[in-house]
């Protein structure tokens, strides 16, 4: 735990502007008057924390901390508390959010990667009882603890889809893929967590040591404390993954087998299970994996597409294997299957390939001209997605209300379309994550549209709409990555789970202050867009 540092003593004298660069609000520049803390005001450090993935709002904080160690976050979030007005702080990780949740109106963001700058946040280790295991930084993105672990032979083993993404940021939301029906959600597969509290402790915990903010922490929406390092449990990576894709014309079909899959992962079964629906709008291929089907496939596949009425359902797994030749590998599960005959396709490639499937969306191009055209749409670029966990007894009637009624009738070009069963049973329900209970299964849909920003009402208007059928249709949704307008809907999607998010704020972060923009006990802002 860090001590206060003397300079605190001179906080809270008058007439300070922080850095020159721009001036901070007086009351917050008080309290932040410290000469040792990298805080910056400029334009360049605020537009880039302002704004996030989804590019639909933008909130500016009034300072972004670039801290060298994790004392410099302790020391920021002590002054906060000890401000006459204590001001929002936001870890941002890799800003991958869609709707402001890493924003921090007019308080501070941390800029997380800073932690990382020096390198050496990756260690891997084994311990009797514990097995292997991976100390990561917070900050740390997922590609790169897959590359460290995969140095010796090791990989985690549930993960999201896109590694881009920073072990503190999926963490505090779940971190859910093909993987997590096997083995869990990312949240399922962590040892221990260091975290700073609201009140500015720096505090290990796991599921024996200070358990309880262990579990708020993981799926906690960053409410609760900041993740500076989480141990994430490894196992020994395979070589290969054998990737498998199966067409249906017939939605009961197709998720009766996802669901006879995700019972029988293991031995003959898959390891990894997802789903998408494929329409005019959302075709087969996209940015999740631009190159599983050949043009050939592309084009057999749009003709059933049109004989089918425009919307069919692609089931997706993998079976991992390691050193033997890819014929060998066994898919006797493929004959209980009952896709349309003729439409299954296989591809082999290295486990890295498969898990990197997504590659990074940032800009890679190495001409400066293409470059500048390509950021200048990258700013154009919003992502209105909407992702929902439902209840597996009433997917039929959302099917019928929400993808064939809504979805299937939209006639804007969207981006994938994900659908696929998750088992309850792996969720740990001492975590603050929220997934539709009394029933096994659940399923989650991900509407991952992109769209130009003048056009993503459209988009959000169809995302309403999906929500209000929900609610009159009496099917039972919860939100992933959530985003509310008030209080009451945060009450109704915590359902049960109310008061002890409720007893966790006050107990870790009583003054308010960690991830403002996520809009749970702060006071709903206008968004400046
Ligand atoms: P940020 O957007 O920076 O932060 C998200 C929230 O977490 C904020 O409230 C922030 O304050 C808080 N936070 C950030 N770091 C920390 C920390 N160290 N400690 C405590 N709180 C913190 N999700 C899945 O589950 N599965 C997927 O397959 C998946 N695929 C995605 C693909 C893309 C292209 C994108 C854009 C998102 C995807 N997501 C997926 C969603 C993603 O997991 C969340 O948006 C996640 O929050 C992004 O991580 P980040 O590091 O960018 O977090």
């Amino acid at each position: 735990m860090a001590n206060s540092s003397p300079k605190l003593i001179i906080l809270f004298l008058t007439t300070i502007t922080i850095f020159s660069i721009s001036p901070i609000s007086n009351a917050l520049s008080n309290c932040l008057l410290t000469p040792d803390l990298d805080l910056r005001t400029d334009p360049d450090a605020i537009a880039a924390a302002s704004t996030d993935y989804g590019n639909l709002v933008k909130r500016s904080p009034r300072a972004v901390l670039y801290p060298s160690s994790e004392n410099d976050v302790v020391e920021l979030v002590r002054l906060s508390n000890e401000c006459p007005t204590p001001f929002g702080i936001a870890a941002r990780g890799h800003g991958h959010s869609v709707r402001g949740q890493a924003a921090a109106h007019g308080g501070v963001v941390v800029d997380m990667a800073s932690l990382g700058r020096d390198g050496g946040r990756i260690r891997v280790s084994w311990e009797e009882g514990l097995g292997y295991y991976a100390d990561v930084g917070g900050e740390q993105l997922w590609i790169d603890v897959l590359r460290a672990g995969l140095e010796h032979g090791l990989a985690p083993v549930s993960w999201t889809d896109y590694l881009y993404l920073t072990v503190g940021g999926t963490l505090s939301n779940a971190g859910i893929s093909g993987q997590s029906s096997f083995y869990g959600p990312q949240i399922s597969n962590v040892l221990q967590l260091d975290v700073i509290t609201g009140k500015g402790d720096l505090v290990s915990c796991s599921e024996e040591m200070n358990s309880e903010l262990f579990f708020a922490v993981l799926g906690g929406l960053g409410q609760f404390g900041i993740i500076t390092r989480a141990r994430i449990v490894l196992h020994k990576a395979p070589t290969t993954a054998k990737w498998v894709r199966l067409i249906y014309d017939d939605f009961s079909k197709f998720t009766s087998d996802q669901e006879h899959l995700i019972m029988n992962g293991f031995g003959n079964g898959p390891n990894y299970l997802e789903g998408s629906i494929i329409t005019d709008k959302s075709p087969p291929n996209n940015w999740r994996s631009t190159s599983f089907y050949s043009p050939c496939h592309q084009t057999k596949i749009q003709s059933l597409l049109k004989a089918n009425g425009g919307i069919l359902y692609s089931l997706e797994f993998v079976k991992y294997y390691t050193n033997i030749h890819e014929e060998e590998v066994e898919l006797m599960m493929l004959k209980d299957l009952r896709f349309v005959p003729g439409f299954s396709f296989k591809k082999d490639v290295p486990l890295f390939d498969f898990l990197n499937r997504v590659g990074s969306l940032e800009l890679e191009g190495d001409n400066e001209e293409e470059k500048e055209e390509e950021e200048e749409e990258e700013e154009e670029a919003a992502h209105p997605w909407l992702n929902l966990f439902l209840p597996k007894s009433q997917i039929m009637d959302f099917h019928a209300a929400v993808i064939l009624n809504l979805i299937h009738t939209q006639n804007q070009t969207s981006g994938p379309i994900l659908f696929y069963p998750l088992n309850r049973q792996k969720w740990d329900d001492r975590t603050s994550a929220v997934v539709p209970e009394d029933e096994d299964i659940f399923y989650t849909l991900g509407l991952l549209h992109s769209t130009k920003f003048s056009e993503s009402h459209v988009f959000e208007k169809v995302n309403k709409q999906i929500l209000e059928v929900c609610q009159r249709e009496g099917i039972r949704i919860k939100q992933y990555l959530p985003h509310y307008e008030s209080k009451e809907d945060w009450v109704q999607h915590y359902g049960s789970k109310w008061n002890t998010i409720q007893e966790r704020k006050q107990k870790y972060d009583p003054r308010m202050i960690l991830s403002p923009g996520q809009r749970i006990f702060t006071p709903v802002m206008e968004s400046d867009f």
